[in-house]
């Protein structure tokens, strides 16, 4: 079966100051990320800050364009296109933000921000039909009826995040794009969200591909997850795998560092200093804070290989020294 999604080899290095005379650098945000995402599952993408996550985030929605490699949506290559030719898979894969505040149009009332959003994919659409329509979404997305004549500055930050979710839905996506959804709310509201998300795929066979740094989110949402350092892939595999028997040193740190549910508070810290994509390090990139780091590390990159579920990028389990299964 053709993938929903799929991306081969991306890579996105951005230019940075020079500007009035300042050194230039080049920020390595992508650097060789591979990946395939079926229908209707949740695909998460974890890591640190930096780790280029929301990078590989706009790359699939197709708001950056790699600096090299490929994106396919539906069997069909997306990353060379014009916005013209993307116009028609736009629809089909949605994006919604950490900041729902900043994603809304303040002056526009829910009303003109969901028919806009249904008009520029369906301009057909009759007055009756679009009223139809808004209202089934805010039904889906646990809003009343009476949402729609107000502005996005009288709701919460969860409501909000419902706002978005309903611009999205109203379009009959086949995809969500994800980033951070949740970061910003309150704790509180954060479970109501991944409630509402979660019903929503079952409802509209929704796949997710849902950024974020929160492991317990993936424990209790993901069906996969990627697991990302530096612009490279660490280790892959589905959600169920990877938590039982994270493989990569640098999963067991984030592992052992989330705080779980029903387990003692965590006070494992990542050691060194965070990661920055202005200097990645020689061979494998997280040796400088990896406790089984040797010259070999040092010296060369590792490179993804298969296990019976998943991948993982590391020396010490090709070597043995970490167990592979
Ligand atoms: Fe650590 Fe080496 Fe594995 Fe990198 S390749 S994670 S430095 S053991």
């Amino acid at each position: 079966m053709t993938a929903l999604l799929r991306a081969k080899n991306v890579v996105k290095h951005f230019r940075s100051g020079g500007q009035f005379g300042g050194t230039k650098a080049i920020i390595k945000a992508l650097n060789g990320v591979s990946g395939r995402y079926p229908h209707g599952e949740v695909f998460c993408v974890v890591g640190e800050s930096g780790c280029g996550k929301s990078t590989l985030a706009r790359i699939i929605a197709g708001l950056h364009r790699p600096t090299s490699g490929t994106v396919h949506f539906n069997g069909t290559r997306m990353d060379n296109l014009s916005a013209a030719g993307r116009r028609p898979h736009r629809r089909a894969m949605q994006m919604i933000f950490q900041n729902p505040q900043e994603s809304l149009n303040p002056r526009m009332t829910v009303r003109q921000t969901l028919a806009e959003a249904l008009h520029f994919h369906f301009p057909a659409t009759t007055a009756s039909e679009c009223e139809v329509k808004m209202l089934g979404v805010l039904a889906d997305t646990g809003l009343s009826a009476d949402t729609l004549s107000r502005y996005p500055h009288q709701f919460s930050g969860g409501q909000r995040q419902r706002i978005s979710i309903a611009r999205a839905l109203i379009v009959q996506p086949q995809c969500i794009i994800a980033d951070e959804p949740i970061a910003a709310l309150d704790v509180s509201v954060q479970a109501q969200i991944l409630n509402l998300l979660s019903d929503l795929r079952d409802k509209h066979q929704l796949a997710y591909f849902f950024i974020t740094h929160d492991l317990s989110v993936v424990e209790h949402f993901g069906h996969q997850v990627t697991v990302m350092y530096l612009g490279l892939i660490c280790e892959t595999g589905s959600s169920k795998t990877l938590f039982k028997k994270p493989r990569h040193p640098y999963t067991q740190t984030l592992l052992q560092a989330a705080p779980r549910i029903g387990k003692p508070l965590a006070t494992a810290k990542l050691p060194g200093e965070p990661p920055t994509p202005l200097a990645i390090p020689s061979g494998c990139a997280f040796h400088p804070r990896c406790p089984y780091a040797n010259k070999r590390c040092r010296d060369d990159k590792p490179k993804l290989m298969r296990l019976a579920e998943g991948t993982v990028a590391c020396h010490a389990v090709e070597e043995g020294r970490i167990a592979a299964e």
